[in-house]
């Protein structure tokens, strides 16, 4: 029995680039020119988001420090080897856990254990990615569906991963790599944000960050629901729970992205006053720099002097991004 759980969604969520950004990434990316200066950059700009420090989204899989060495081994874990590992999942040892990765002014990063509703810890209620990733999450959790879904991804043997995206243009992603780590809790994928930029579909149309993250965080729990389910139901993949993982991972289950639009990004949406109801094979969004990363007055309104306040050069990718979609619908 083996199958690759990679496969499980294939869809660049909210990736507005593609190629494009291929070819602008070698140039300007963080790998080059930003991140042997990131420190430096980080204070003057104030805005946390050129500090990825870690070379790839998995570097954020890790916890205090050694973050490298914990992304290596879970690749050393086979999607067999998980499945026959995974130890019985009432017991749990650490999991119960949403662990926000953050970086310090050295760049060092810091797992942060997420408690729902409550504040960044003490020491971290300055780090901006900190304190826009509680305000997200929190705000998600005022909606039930948002609540039971982050519930799921907060207290069964379940690890979710967010991290600062590290591309400057995206918004926010989800990264479907489910494996179990070395606890035994399972990682339903990470989820990268830029708390930075929303997304505008026109006619006053946008999406702020906390519903780019809540279309994350309906994928990531649906992931975590069907393996749980299956494991909790005695793993046997002839079962109606093997069968609805087995067909989720390997891509039999439908359209995955539009569920996740219709389900929790709607609600949240619906909620913070965001665009509800994208199509987003036919949509296409240009971004902008929030206000603020809720949605409603603060976070649909574009916040003008800080993007005047960024880099020219990422002024430039932001605006050539935006004419190029714009272009490419006429
Ligand atoms: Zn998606």
């Amino acid at each position: 029995m083996t199958f690759t759980l990679q496969l499980i969604v294939q869809e660049n969520h909210y990736y507005p680039f593609g190629l494009e950004l291929r070819g602008i990434e070698k140039e300007n990316s963080p790998e080059h020119k930003f991140t042997y200066n990131g420190k430096e950059k980080q204070e003057e700009f104030g805005l946390n988001w050129l500090d990825y420090g870690a070379r790839n989204y998995d570097a954020a899989v890790g916890r205090w420090n050694g973050i490298d060495v914990k992304a290596e081994k879970y690749y050393d874990i086979t999607p067999y080897a998980y499945a026959g590992n995974m130890p019985t999942i009432a017991i749990d040892p650490n999991g119960e856990e949403i662990i926000i990765t953050v970086r310090d002014k050295d760049g060092n990063a810091h797992s942060l254990k997420y408690v729902p509703g409550a504040k960044p810890p003490k020491g971290y209620r300055n780090n901006q990615f900190a304190k826009d990733m509680y305000k997200i999450l929190n705000t998600i959790r005022k909606t039930k569906e948002g609540r039971r879904k982050i519930n799921l991804l907060h207290k069964r043997n379940v690890r979710l991963n967010i991290s600062q995206e590290k591309d400057l243009l995206q918004t926010s992603r989800y990264f479907p790599i489910g494996k179990a780590d070395d606890d035994g809790a399972f990682l339903p994928g990470s989820i990268s944000v830029n708390t930075l930029l929303g997304m505008d579909y026109g006619d006053d149309n946008k999406i702020s960050p906390a519903t780019g993250v809540a279309h994350e965080i309906d994928h990531a729990w649906k992931t975590a629901k069907l393996y749980t389910d299956f494991v909790e139901s005695g793993s046997d993949p002839d079962s109606k729970e093997g069968k609805a993982w087995f067909s989720f991972v390997n891509g039999k289950d439908g359209d995955e992205e539009q569920r996740a639009v219709d389900n929790l990004e709607r609600t949240v949406a619906e909620y913070l006053g965001d665009y509800v109801g994208r199509d987003y094979k036919k949509d296409k969004p240009t971004i902008y720099v929030v206000k603020d990363v809720i949605g409603g007055k603060g976070g649909r309104q574009r916040d003008d002097e800080k993007y005047n306040n960024l880099p020219k050069k990422i002024r430039e990718l932001i605006e050539k991004y935006n004419n190029s979609v714009l272009f490419k619908d006429k």
